[in-house]
């Protein structure tokens, strides 16, 4: 029997908590000398290219932009913020128009 959807969506919540957990437990064991030499080496970096990245104001949010591969990093809570402006204004034309030129 396959389960109803909303049980589908309580087992992948568990799981994704589940793996929450596990990553944070992982990242505990790391020293302080080790979180402090990759936050050093990776700090303002884009994740996925490498390039450094720069800090554009758009609306209420200071959002992280790769100048090369053109991705965009959010903050905790950041997504929120953005979110709430969206619907009082038309934040996702302009981070648009900017990133096209
Ligand atoms: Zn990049």
């Amino acid at each position: 029997m396959k389960p109803h959807k909303s049980e589908d969506l309580h087992v992948r919540d568990n799981e994704l908590k589940y793996r929450l957990e596990m990553a944070a437990e992982r990242q505990r064991v790391t020293s302080d000398a080790e979180r402090h030499r990759l936050k050093e080496a990776h700090w303002m970096h884009c994740p996925k290219c490498g390039q450094k990245l720069a800090t554009e104001r758009f609306g209420s949010v200071d959002i992280d932009v790769c100048p090369s591969c053109k991705g965009l990093w959010l903050d905790s809570n950041e997504l929120e913020t953005i979110m709430a402006d969206a619907a009082k204004t038309s934040f996702f034309q302009s981070c648009l128009k900017m990133l096209r030129g």
